[in-house]
């Protein structure tokens, strides 16, 4: 998989527990399904959430 840096214009997810934005940990290419899944943690209460976006290929 390749990696991603943090996408500018990807708006964090708010951790449904306390209610504040969290933290983004990685991004990953997942050619099969195109799409790039960006992962999340909550660094408050430790709970984690994904975010899939279409991912745009270069070359097809
Ligand atoms: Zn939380």
């Amino acid at each position: 998989m390749e990696i991603f840096k943090q996408p500018e214009r990807l708006s964090a997810p708010i951790c449904a527990k306390c209610g504040i934005a969290m933290t983004w940990i990685n991004s990953a290419l997942i050619k099969a399904e195109r799409t790039v899944l960006h992962k999340f943690t909550c660094q408050n209460c430790g709970n984690s959430s994904q975010i899939r976006t279409p991912a745009k290929l270069a070359k097809e």
